[in-house]
């Protein structure tokens, strides 16, 4: 966390911020590159951070969007970070903030696709199939 000159305005990071968390999301972050946000709807709810292993640790990611402070909308799919055509997380997709009704449209779709993402077919994925060849690096801890 570093607010700084750079970033949005303060107008702009509470109207952002009202905007996605009345659509449900959590604040993630302010700085200098922006607002981010999750939605913690992805994957059915699941808490991405349980006892045993994280999203990140298996290379799942959660529907993120960040506002520049261009005012650019980056919203960064649900799935499978380096995933198989089915599962993967990208591409990148990015919008002007200001158009609410592409950035509705936008982000409506992405929330229902990470709200009913099959998470079965995905785990079986990332495990035995696709995915799992593509998302795996092997590092020295
Ligand atoms: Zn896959």
């Amino acid at each position: 966390m570093n607010a700084g000159m750079a970033g949005l305005s303060d107008e702009a990071i509470e109207q952002a911020e009202r905007f996605l968390v009345g659509r449900g999301w959590d604040l993630a972050d302010v700085d200098d590159e922006g607002l981010a946000a999750v939605y913690p709807a992805s994957l059915r709810g699941a808490d991405p951070n349980s006892p045993r292993l994280s999203f990140l640790d298996i290379g799942i990611s959660r529907l993120f969007c960040i506002v520049t402070p261009q005012m650019i909308a980056e919203i960064d799919p649900c799935g499978v970070i380096n995933g198989c055509r089915s599962h993967r997380s990208g591409p990148l997709v990015r919008i002007p903030w200001n158009d609410r009704d592409h950035v509705e449209t936008t982000l409506g779709r992405h929330e229902r696709h990470a709200r009913t993402l099959d998470r079965a077919s995905l785990a079986e994925c990332l495990i035995f199939g696709e995915c799992s060849t593509r998302n795996f690096t092997l590092e020295n801890p």
